[in-house]
């Protein structure tokens, strides 16, 4: 008998399943690249350069000379890693330096950087302990993880549905005492849609709830270097903004902005936080400067060039372009198609990655297409054409 783990069938488990993930690497992290099959154990041996359009790197910025600088000059002056929790001797300068930029950015009073968008979702739900979490049907993995890790009651709403949630939480007629947290992404990853925020403002408000927003995919693109909470104007009336400095702000790391009070519970409370080493500081001066380019050039407006450009010249194809943000999910339906049509975007040397069931709803493969504001034009005439190339050789134009 044995009492070990027999991992090779559990992998051929997820092979049988179609669930079999592989990695790739990357060369350098920018809009154009070389990439290689998994070496395993070996050194990579990389393809021809690729473009990529599958990075959340959404303003180009992690191979910004500014932000590099910044990240060298973090690691020279302060150190390349915090060497403690922030509680014990982790916590310095350039963390607070970042901390008052993302307060200011965000409206609120205080910030607090966790190592991770997914540390700060775990940490701040289970910190929270709430009694009910309202938690929308497509929120990040990270947000789920919270929810169970805390061990709240998940009552989980249809899609930025707000007569459904205000039916659920009507049907869940609060003790007294209780205390709800409502949650929700602001830019959905796999459709690049958005939150209604100030319906979900107003519903928690009559509720007395609370209203928890994850930014990840935001921060750094609407407002001033803010997220939706900021283009809606409810600063003031989301009680928790939270996000990653990993997409827009090119380094590493997560936040949550929010009242004085807010800032001090978590750093007391969650265990993600105190129990982790403090982010490092190259990544804190990285992530500072990068919101500094976000807020005060048209970086972002070069992105939404790109954007456009890309989702009108896929529409005029015949493909259907879902959501309305920079992420563009070009709907193919079928999973092998979609598989095929990402194949053949490769031979055209476009890297966009295929998202099948059962990240998405069966019948509703996709591609995600995710232009970056360092894109040229050459780059977006090239993913163009191999969209028409690439479709009609698999049938779908
Ligand atoms: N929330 C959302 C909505 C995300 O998309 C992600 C990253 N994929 C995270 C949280 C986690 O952030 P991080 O990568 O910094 O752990």
């Amino acid at each position: 008998m044995s009492h070990g783990f027999d991992l090779a069938e559990r992998l051929r488990t997820r092979e049988d399943r179609d669930l079999r993930r592989h990695l790739e690497v990357a060369e350098r992290v920018a809009g154009r690249t070389r990439l290689a099959a998994d070496p395993k154990a070996q050194a990579a041996e990389f393809d021809e350069e690729a473009v990529i359009f599958a990075s959340n790197n959404y303003l180009g910025l992690a191979d910004d000379s500014r932000v590099q600088r910044a990240a060298e000059l973090g690691a020279r002056t302060v150190g390349t890693g915090a060497g403690a929790s922030r509680l014990v001797t982790g916590d310095t300068s350039l963390h607070r330096a970042l901390e008052r930029d993302l307060a200011d950015c965000k409206g609120t009073e205080r910030a607090l950087v966790f190592s991770s968008g997914y540390a700060a979702n775990v940490g701040t739900i289970d910190a929270l302990d709430p009694d009910v979490v309202f938690s929308d049907e497509l929120n990040h993995a990270s947000i789920i993880d919270g929810c169970r890790v805390s061990g709240a009651e998940t009552v989980v709403y249809d899609h930025c549905d707000v007569a459904d949630l205000r039916a659920a939480m009507d049907r869940r007629s609060p003790a007294a005492d209780e205390q709800w947290l409502v949650v929700t992404d602001s830019v959905f990853s796999m459709d690049g849609d958005v939150a209604p925020v100030s319906a979900l403002c107003d519903l928690t408000e009559r509720y007395g709830a609370w209203l928890m927003v994850d930014e990840a995919h935001a921060t750094g693109l609407f407002a001033d270097g803010g997220g939706i909470v900021q283009r809606a104007g409810e600063s003031d009336r989301v009680e928790i903004q939270l996000g990653t400095l990993s997409k827009t702000l090119a380094s590493q790391g997560g936040y949550v902005a929010g009242d004085e009070a807010l800032v001090e519970y978590l750093l007391n409370a969650a265990r993600s936080f105190v129990f982790s080493t403090g982010l490092a500081p190259p990544s804190a001066a990285a992530a500072r400067e990068a919101l500094r380019i976000a807020r005060e050039t048209d970086r972002a407006d070069r992105l939404w060039d790109r954007v456009e450009r890309l989702r009108s010249g896929v529409e005029e194809m015949g493909y259907e372009v879902l959501g309305e943000t920079h992420i563009l999910p070009v709907l193919v339906g079928d999973r092998d198609d979609a598989l095929a049509l990402d194949q053949g975007l490769r031979e055209y040397g476009i890297v966009v990655p295929a998202i099948r069931p059962p990240t998405v709803p069966e019948g509703t493969a996709r591609l995600r297409v995710a232009p970056m504001a360092t894109h040229t034009d050459a780059d977006i005439r090239q993913c163009l054409d191999a969209f028409r190339a690439a479709g009609e050789e698999v049938g779908l134009l």
